[in-house]
Protein backbone atom coordinates (compact mmCIF):
# COMPACT_ATOMS: atom_id res chain seq x y z
CA UNK A 1 0.00 0.00 0.00
CA UNK A 2 1.10 3.64 -0.93
CA UNK A 3 2.26 5.54 1.68
CA UNK A 4 0.97 9.34 2.03
CA UNK A 5 2.24 12.02 4.54
CA UNK A 6 0.68 15.31 4.99
CA UNK A 7 1.17 18.31 7.76
CA UNK A 8 -1.21 21.07 8.85
CA UNK A 9 -0.25 24.07 11.19
CA UNK A 10 -1.46 24.54 14.68
CA UNK A 11 -3.71 27.24 14.03
CA UNK A 12 -6.28 26.48 16.48
CA UNK A 13 -9.85 25.23 15.39
CA UNK A 14 -10.18 24.17 11.58
CA UNK A 15 -11.88 26.42 8.89
CA UNK A 16 -14.53 24.83 6.51
CA UNK A 17 -11.82 26.00 3.81
CA UNK A 18 -9.04 23.88 5.38
CA UNK A 19 -11.65 21.54 6.30
CA UNK A 20 -12.84 21.74 2.47
CA UNK A 21 -9.48 21.66 0.94
CA UNK A 22 -7.80 19.43 2.58
CA UNK A 23 -8.69 17.26 5.70
CA UNK A 24 -12.31 16.47 4.38
CA UNK A 25 -9.93 14.32 1.63
CA UNK A 26 -7.43 12.89 4.29
CA UNK A 27 -11.03 11.30 5.43
CA UNK A 28 -10.92 9.41 2.76
CA UNK A 29 -7.79 9.26 1.89
CA UNK A 30 -6.91 7.41 5.05
CA UNK A 31 -8.56 4.29 3.83
CA UNK A 32 -7.13 3.85 0.66
CA UNK A 33 -3.38 4.78 1.73
CA UNK A 34 -1.27 4.44 4.35
CA UNK A 35 -2.22 7.45 6.14
CA UNK A 36 0.32 10.06 8.06
CA UNK A 37 -0.92 13.10 9.26
CA UNK A 38 1.30 15.73 11.12
CA UNK A 39 -0.05 18.57 13.37
CA UNK A 40 3.43 20.71 12.32
CA UNK A 41 4.61 22.88 15.27
CA UNK A 42 7.83 23.12 14.53
CA UNK A 43 6.50 24.99 11.56
CA UNK A 44 4.69 27.68 13.44
CA UNK A 45 7.71 29.06 15.20
CA UNK A 46 9.23 30.17 12.02
CA UNK A 47 6.80 33.15 12.17
CA UNK A 48 6.03 35.69 16.09
CA UNK A 49 4.44 33.42 17.70
CA UNK A 50 2.95 33.47 21.57
CA UNK A 51 4.04 30.17 23.44
CA UNK A 52 1.10 29.72 25.02
CA UNK A 53 -0.99 30.13 22.61
CA UNK A 54 1.04 27.60 20.50
CA UNK A 55 -0.17 24.83 23.00
CA UNK A 56 -3.92 25.83 23.30
CA UNK A 57 -3.66 25.52 19.01
CA UNK A 58 -2.48 22.44 18.57
CA UNK A 59 -4.76 20.94 21.11
CA UNK A 60 -7.49 22.66 19.27
CA UNK A 61 -6.14 21.06 15.90
CA UNK A 62 -6.18 18.01 16.98
CA UNK A 63 -9.64 17.72 18.53
CA UNK A 64 -10.88 19.52 14.64
CA UNK A 65 -8.74 16.92 13.19
CA UNK A 66 -10.59 13.80 15.08
CA UNK A 67 -13.59 14.96 14.99
CA UNK A 68 -13.50 16.20 11.03
CA UNK A 69 -13.12 12.14 10.88
CA UNK A 70 -9.50 11.52 10.86
CA UNK A 71 -9.67 8.10 12.52
CA UNK A 72 -6.23 6.93 14.95
CA UNK A 73 -7.16 3.52 14.67
CA UNK A 74 -6.28 4.06 10.58
CA UNK A 75 -4.19 6.53 10.18
CA UNK A 76 -1.25 7.78 12.26
CA UNK A 77 -2.27 11.23 13.86
CA UNK A 78 0.69 13.47 15.67
CA UNK A 79 2.30 16.35 16.57
CA UNK A 80 5.49 16.91 14.89
CA UNK A 81 7.52 17.86 17.88
CA UNK A 82 7.25 14.85 19.48
CA UNK A 83 8.98 13.08 16.87
CA UNK A 84 12.66 14.67 17.37
CA UNK A 85 14.05 12.82 14.19
CA UNK A 86 11.98 15.34 11.91
CA UNK A 87 14.87 17.92 12.88
CA UNK A 88 17.58 15.42 12.77
CA UNK A 89 16.92 14.43 9.15
CA UNK A 90 15.86 18.45 8.16
CA UNK A 91 19.58 19.34 9.82
CA UNK A 92 21.55 16.29 7.57
CA UNK A 93 19.30 17.72 4.66
CA UNK A 94 20.28 21.51 5.09
CA UNK A 95 23.61 20.54 4.80
CA UNK A 96 23.41 19.55 1.01
CA UNK A 97 20.64 21.88 -0.13
CA UNK A 98 22.22 25.17 -1.67
CA UNK A 99 21.36 28.57 0.21
CA UNK A 100 20.33 30.16 -3.36
CA UNK A 101 17.75 27.31 -3.66
CA UNK A 102 16.16 28.52 -0.58
CA UNK A 103 16.65 32.34 -1.09
CA UNK A 104 14.37 31.35 -4.18
CA UNK A 105 11.98 28.94 -2.71
CA UNK A 106 8.33 31.96 -3.51
CA UNK A 107 6.71 31.13 -0.19
CA UNK A 108 10.43 32.51 1.48
CA UNK A 109 10.18 35.69 -1.05
CA UNK A 110 6.82 36.80 -0.20
CA UNK A 111 6.71 36.01 3.63
CA UNK A 112 10.52 37.71 4.29
CA UNK A 113 9.75 40.95 2.12
CA UNK A 114 6.89 41.94 4.82
CA UNK A 115 9.38 41.13 8.17
CA UNK A 116 12.09 43.63 8.82
CA UNK A 117 14.12 41.08 10.34
CA UNK A 118 14.29 37.56 8.72
CA UNK A 119 15.31 34.53 10.27
CA UNK A 120 17.29 31.08 9.14
CA UNK A 121 14.04 28.93 10.34
CA UNK A 122 11.96 30.95 7.68
CA UNK A 123 14.80 30.33 5.28
CA UNK A 124 15.08 26.53 6.01
CA UNK A 125 11.19 26.07 6.60
CA UNK A 126 11.27 24.09 3.42
CA UNK A 127 14.00 21.32 4.06
CA UNK A 128 12.09 21.00 7.36
CA UNK A 129 8.89 20.41 5.10
CA UNK A 130 11.10 18.12 2.76
CA UNK A 131 12.55 16.05 5.78
CA UNK A 132 8.89 15.57 7.18
CA UNK A 133 8.38 13.88 3.71
CA UNK A 134 11.10 12.09 3.76
CA UNK A 135 11.46 10.93 6.85
CA UNK A 136 8.47 8.23 6.28
CA UNK A 137 9.69 7.67 2.79
CA UNK A 138 6.22 8.83 1.48
CA UNK A 139 5.32 7.94 -2.03
CA UNK A 140 2.56 10.90 -2.39
CA UNK A 141 1.37 13.70 -0.75
CA UNK A 142 -2.15 15.64 -1.12
CA UNK A 143 -2.07 18.68 -2.49
CA UNK A 144 -3.97 21.28 -4.06
CA UNK A 145 -2.89 22.57 -7.23
CA UNK A 146 -1.28 25.95 -6.22
CA UNK A 147 0.71 23.71 -3.62
CA UNK A 148 2.45 21.73 -6.23
CA UNK A 149 5.33 23.85 -6.40
CA UNK A 150 5.80 23.84 -2.29
CA UNK A 151 6.56 19.99 -3.13
CA UNK A 152 9.15 20.82 -5.67
CA UNK A 153 12.16 21.50 -3.48
CA UNK A 154 11.12 17.75 -1.97
CA UNK A 155 11.76 15.86 -5.06
CA UNK A 156 15.03 17.75 -6.11
CA UNK A 157 16.49 17.22 -2.04
CA UNK A 158 15.17 13.04 -2.69
CA UNK A 159 17.16 13.22 -6.04
CA UNK A 160 20.32 14.83 -4.86
CA UNK A 161 20.48 12.76 -1.80
CA UNK A 162 20.02 9.76 -3.49
CA UNK A 163 22.82 10.68 -6.04
CA UNK A 164 25.06 11.73 -3.19
CA UNK A 165 24.79 8.86 -0.94
CA UNK A 166 22.74 5.68 -2.60
CA UNK A 167 24.57 2.29 -1.63
CA UNK A 168 26.08 0.40 -5.04
CA UNK A 169 24.33 -2.52 -4.90
CA UNK A 170 27.23 -4.39 -7.31
CA UNK A 171 25.95 -4.99 -10.28
CA UNK A 172 25.60 -3.33 -13.48
CA UNK A 173 22.70 -1.93 -15.83
CA UNK A 174 22.06 -3.27 -19.34
CA UNK A 175 23.93 -0.14 -20.38
CA UNK A 176 27.01 -1.07 -18.25
CA UNK A 177 26.45 1.38 -15.65
CA UNK A 178 26.57 0.78 -11.72
CA UNK A 179 23.45 -0.14 -10.31
CA UNK A 180 22.55 1.83 -7.19
CA UNK A 181 20.36 1.41 -4.90
CA UNK A 182 18.08 4.74 -3.81
CA UNK A 183 17.17 5.35 -0.64
CA UNK A 184 13.95 7.81 -0.75
CA UNK A 185 11.71 7.60 -3.21
CA UNK A 186 10.49 11.16 -4.99
CA UNK A 187 7.55 12.15 -3.30
CA UNK A 188 4.45 12.56 -5.97
CA UNK A 189 1.55 15.01 -5.73
CA UNK A 190 -1.68 13.90 -4.94
CA UNK A 191 -4.08 16.50 -6.12
CA UNK A 192 -6.69 17.16 -4.10
CA UNK A 193 -10.56 17.18 -5.69
CA UNK A 194 -11.36 20.37 -3.92
CA UNK A 195 -11.16 23.88 -5.99
CA UNK A 196 -9.17 26.19 -3.60
CA UNK A 197 -12.39 27.69 -1.35
CA UNK A 198 -12.60 31.55 -1.45
CA UNK A 199 -13.50 33.69 2.17
CA UNK A 200 -16.54 34.98 3.30
CA UNK A 201 -15.48 38.13 1.39
CA UNK A 202 -15.30 36.59 -1.89
CA UNK A 203 -12.02 38.46 -2.12
CA UNK A 204 -8.79 36.28 -1.04
CA UNK A 205 -8.47 32.50 -0.31
CA UNK A 206 -10.75 31.66 3.10
CA UNK A 207 -7.67 32.29 5.85
CA UNK A 208 -8.02 32.89 9.51
CA UNK A 209 -5.74 36.30 9.06
CA UNK A 210 -8.39 37.69 6.36
CA UNK A 211 -10.76 36.83 9.10
CA UNK A 212 -12.82 36.02 6.07
CA UNK A 213 -13.92 32.03 7.80
CA UNK A 214 -16.62 30.02 8.98
CA UNK A 215 -14.97 28.00 12.17
CA UNK A 216 -15.75 24.28 11.61
CA UNK A 217 -16.77 24.00 15.04
CA UNK A 218 -18.96 27.12 14.94
CA UNK A 219 -22.71 27.02 16.32
CA UNK A 220 -24.97 27.40 13.79
CA UNK A 221 -26.23 31.20 14.49
CA UNK A 222 -22.93 32.34 14.30
CA UNK A 223 -22.52 30.23 10.91
CA UNK A 224 -25.66 32.31 9.94
CA UNK A 225 -24.51 35.83 10.67
CA UNK A 226 -21.24 34.95 8.67
CA UNK A 227 -23.39 33.84 5.96
CA UNK A 228 -26.20 36.48 5.76
CA UNK A 229 -24.08 39.76 5.39
CA UNK A 230 -21.49 37.02 2.72
CA UNK A 231 -20.52 38.24 -0.89
CA UNK A 232 -22.28 36.60 -3.49
CA UNK A 233 -22.16 37.82 -7.33
CA UNK A 234 -21.39 41.24 -7.16
CA UNK A 235 -23.63 42.08 -10.94
CA UNK A 236 -26.94 40.34 -9.13
CA UNK A 237 -28.10 43.99 -7.06
CA UNK A 238 -31.92 43.65 -6.84
CA UNK A 239 -33.60 39.97 -6.67
CA UNK A 240 -34.83 40.62 -10.21
CA UNK A 241 -31.59 40.33 -11.33
CA UNK A 242 -30.49 37.07 -12.80
CA UNK A 243 -27.37 36.07 -11.33
CA UNK A 244 -24.35 33.84 -12.65
CA UNK A 245 -23.91 30.92 -10.17
CA UNK A 246 -20.57 30.01 -11.67
CA UNK A 247 -19.24 33.21 -10.46
CA UNK A 248 -20.42 33.26 -6.86
CA UNK A 249 -18.56 31.94 -3.42
CA UNK A 250 -22.14 30.45 -2.29
CA UNK A 251 -22.85 28.65 -5.77
CA UNK A 252 -19.31 26.93 -4.52
CA UNK A 253 -20.32 26.13 -0.98
CA UNK A 254 -23.79 24.77 -2.47
CA UNK A 255 -21.43 22.33 -4.47
CA UNK A 256 -18.90 21.43 -1.38
CA UNK A 257 -22.03 21.07 1.13
CA UNK A 258 -25.23 20.38 -0.71
CA UNK A 259 -26.72 17.30 -2.89
CA UNK A 260 -25.81 17.17 -6.37
CA UNK A 261 -30.14 18.23 -6.99
CA UNK A 262 -29.89 20.91 -4.90
CA UNK A 263 -27.08 22.35 -6.01
CA UNK A 264 -28.63 22.05 -9.75
CA UNK A 265 -31.93 23.70 -8.09
CA UNK A 266 -29.79 26.53 -6.81
CA UNK A 267 -28.29 27.17 -10.40
CA UNK A 268 -31.73 27.41 -12.14
CA UNK A 269 -33.18 29.65 -9.09
CA UNK A 270 -30.23 31.90 -9.41
CA UNK A 271 -29.78 32.07 -13.22
CA UNK A 272 -33.94 32.94 -13.52
CA UNK A 273 -33.86 35.13 -10.42
CA UNK A 274 -36.53 32.79 -9.29
CA UNK A 275 -35.01 33.41 -5.13
CA UNK A 276 -33.44 35.96 -3.56
CA UNK A 277 -30.04 35.40 -2.37
CA UNK A 278 -30.49 35.09 1.41
CA UNK A 279 -33.23 32.41 0.39
CA UNK A 280 -30.32 31.04 -1.33
CA UNK A 281 -27.75 31.32 1.76
CA UNK A 282 -30.51 29.71 4.36
CA UNK A 283 -30.64 26.21 1.74
CA UNK A 284 -26.77 26.53 2.29
CA UNK A 285 -27.11 27.28 5.80
CA UNK A 286 -29.46 23.92 6.09
CA UNK A 287 -26.69 21.89 3.68
CA UNK A 288 -24.16 22.90 6.11
CA UNK A 289 -26.04 21.80 8.96
CA UNK A 290 -25.98 18.04 8.05
CA UNK A 291 -22.76 18.14 7.57
CA UNK A 292 -21.20 20.00 10.23
CA UNK A 293 -23.86 18.32 13.30
CA UNK A 294 -22.40 15.23 13.89
CA UNK A 295 -18.68 17.00 13.53
CA UNK A 296 -19.25 19.36 16.57
CA UNK A 297 -20.75 16.22 18.41
CA UNK A 298 -17.51 14.23 18.23
CA UNK A 299 -15.91 17.32 19.44
CA UNK A 300 -18.37 18.09 22.27
CA UNK A 301 -17.73 14.41 22.91
CA UNK A 302 -13.44 14.91 22.96
CA UNK A 303 -14.03 18.29 25.25
CA UNK A 304 -15.56 15.70 27.52
CA UNK A 305 -12.64 12.90 27.49
CA UNK A 306 -9.73 14.37 26.41
CA UNK A 307 -7.67 11.44 27.11
CA UNK A 308 -8.98 10.07 23.77
CA UNK A 309 -7.22 12.72 22.52
CA UNK A 310 -3.72 12.61 24.48
CA UNK A 311 -4.21 8.72 23.16
CA UNK A 312 -4.60 9.34 20.10
CA UNK A 313 -1.90 11.66 19.87
CA UNK A 314 0.32 9.56 22.00
CA UNK A 315 -0.17 6.20 19.60
CA UNK A 316 0.65 8.35 16.79
CA UNK A 317 4.11 9.44 17.43
CA UNK A 318 4.97 5.92 19.04
CA UNK A 319 4.06 4.37 15.59
CA UNK A 320 5.83 7.30 13.43
CA UNK A 321 8.86 7.32 15.65
CA UNK A 322 9.53 3.98 14.97
CA UNK A 323 9.34 4.14 11.22
CA UNK A 324 11.21 7.89 12.12
CA UNK A 325 14.50 5.92 13.71
CA UNK A 326 14.52 3.24 10.82
CA UNK A 327 15.24 6.00 8.14
CA UNK A 328 17.53 8.04 10.18
CA UNK A 329 19.66 5.08 11.09
CA UNK A 330 19.79 4.37 7.43
CA UNK A 331 20.93 8.29 7.23
CA UNK A 332 23.44 8.00 9.98
CA UNK A 333 25.08 5.02 8.70
CA UNK A 334 25.24 6.31 4.81
CA UNK A 335 26.56 9.56 5.95
CA UNK A 336 29.32 8.48 7.33
CA UNK A 337 28.21 8.14 11.40
FE1 LIG B 1 -25.10 33.40 -5.30
FE2 LIG B 1 -27.25 32.07 -4.61
FE3 LIG B 1 -27.33 34.72 -4.89
FE4 LIG B 1 -27.06 33.17 -7.02
S1 LIG B 1 -28.83 33.24 -5.66
S2 LIG B 1 -25.89 35.02 -6.58
S3 LIG B 1 -25.82 31.49 -6.21
S4 LIG B 1 -26.18 33.57 -3.36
Amino acid sequence: MSRIFSGIQPSGELHIGNYLGAVKNWTQLQHEFESIFCIVDYHAITQQYDPERLRVRRREMAVSLLSAGIDPNVASLFVQSQVPEHTELAWFLNTITPLGELERQTQFKEKSARQESVTAGLLNYPVLQAADILLYRADLVPVGEDQVQHLELSRVVSRRWNAMFARATGKTTEDGAEEREEFFPEPKPLLTPMRRIMGLDGQAKMSKSMNNTIGLLEPPESIWAKLRPAVTDPKRIRKTDPGTPEVCNIFHLHKAFSSPETVEHVAVQCSTAGWGCIDCKKVLAESMETELVPIRRRAVELAAYPKAVDDALAAGADRCRRLARETIDVVRERMGF
